[in-house]
């Protein structure tokens, strides 16, 4: 009954924590990909008031026109390129931008650059559409790989992703080396598509992004994390306005619209001064960095709500089950690398909870070299 693609995915290991999460009494949960903080009140009055207006149908399949102009409005503000009407529409969660571009843009056997470690999804829906992960290694400091890159261009090359700030490694790309990617893009005319969901948090200097620098680039941003809105199931794509029309067209056939109600209290949304929050996790980051630094191998994050420490020495997956064994919820690396050399921490969590998780590991780190040393 079940289509062979669909067996070819594995269920994301990051759920099989979850579910070790559900069993564990009181964990130090480090695997959570969400803020910690709530809907801000106005964002959630403006859709209860919504629902209470009437606004509950289908929308335009593109989205409201409020939230079009309000994105584009707000693009422009955080970096400095101004769009159409016709290269923006709402989506289904970042999710569902990714999903809709891909299948826009893959046909069987088309390739797609994703820079390891990567964010689950990439890897999963281009294998899943019958496309090729083609996955270049960012590791030992997750700069991105310009001359790799280069390399790795195919005539079958359709597109190369980029996520800034990263999930899993919080890392935040250069400038100069967004300038060096779009000079490659450029040159052999290939589509970036950007998912800057992360783009508020970003804690030391501004955020890099290829937008603005080059007319091949498809920007997917969204409100789940900004905004702590993850189950409202918001995101926006903007872009080249034949992508962004293929989008619409498979967006009809398929999430049809996004969530009416919450499109206008997103409009909201955009109005509100979420710092405060983002500067509340610039202090966790400094926590759990100056906590960790010297247990394993850090690249400190600049940005998201992860950090992606390396062993000195193990397997990753080895030393996950063990922080578990000890209420620790970290994620192993191999579920977003090729490598299993890692683990994700996601310090969107109370103080007191990163403190205690601090301690455990390092004790646990010198725990386990020993035994592997
Ligand atoms: N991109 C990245 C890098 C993410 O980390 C996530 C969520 N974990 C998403 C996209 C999807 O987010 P959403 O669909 O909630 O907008």
């Amino acid at each position: 009954m079940i289509s062979n693609r669909s067996k070819r995915l594995d269920s994301s290991g990051i759920r099989k924590v979850f579910e070790l999460a559900a069993k564990i009494e009181n964990p130090v949960n480090f695997s959570i990909g969400q803020p910690d903080f709530d809907v801000p009140e106005e964002a959630k009055e403006a859709a209860i008031e919504a629902i209470r207006k009437g606004f509950n149908r289908y929308t335009l399949t593109q989205g409201i026109d409020e939230l079009r102009h309000a994105v584009l409005e707000e693009v422009k503000r955080s970096r400095g390129k101004q769009y159409e009407i016709s290269e923006v529409m709402i989506t289904s969660g970042v999710s569902g931008g990714l999903m809709l571009a891909l299948l826009s843009l893959l046909d069987p056997g088309d390739e797609v650059i994703v820079f390891d470690p990567y964010f689950v999804m990439y890897k999963h829906l281009v294998h899943l559409l019958d496309g090729k992960a083609v996955i270049l290694s960012t590791y030992p400091d997750f700069r991105l790989p310009v001359g790799e890159v280069e390399k790795a261009i195919t005539s079958r090359t359709k597109a190369i992703i980029l996520n800034s700030p990263a999930n899993p490694t919080g890392y935040v790309y250069p400038e100069e080396d967004i300038r060096a990617i779009v000079e490659v893009a450029k040159r052999h005319d290939i589509l970036l598509i950007s998912d800057e969901i992360y783009d508020g948090f970003v804690y030391d200097g501004k955020l890099s992004s290829p937008v603005g620098l080059y007319d091949k680039v498809l920007l997917l941003g969204g409100f789940s994390k900004t905004y702590a809105m993850t189950g409202w199931r918001l995101g926006y794509a903007v872009g080249p306005a034949d992508l962004i029309a293929t989008m619409i067209k498979l967006q009809q056939y398929s999430f049809v619209c996004a969530p009416a109600p919450f499109q206008y209290a997103a409009v909201k949304a955009l109005e509100l001064d979420m710092t405060p929050y983002f500067e509340a996790y610039r202090r966790k980051r400094d926590i759990i960095y100056e906590g960790l630094k010297d247990s394993f191998d850090i690249v400190k994050p600049g940005g998201a709500f992860y950090m992606f420490p390396g062993l000195k020495v193990g397997r990753a997956s080895e030393f996950v089950e063990m922080a578990i064994a000890r209420k620790v919820l970290i994620i192993p690396g191999n579920v977003f690398s090729e490598r299993d050399t890692h683990f994700r921490i996601s310090f969107a969590t109370k103080d007191e909870v990163l403190e205690r998780g601090v301690e455990i590991l390092r004790g646990l780190s010198e725990e386990y070299y020993a035994k592997v040393r």
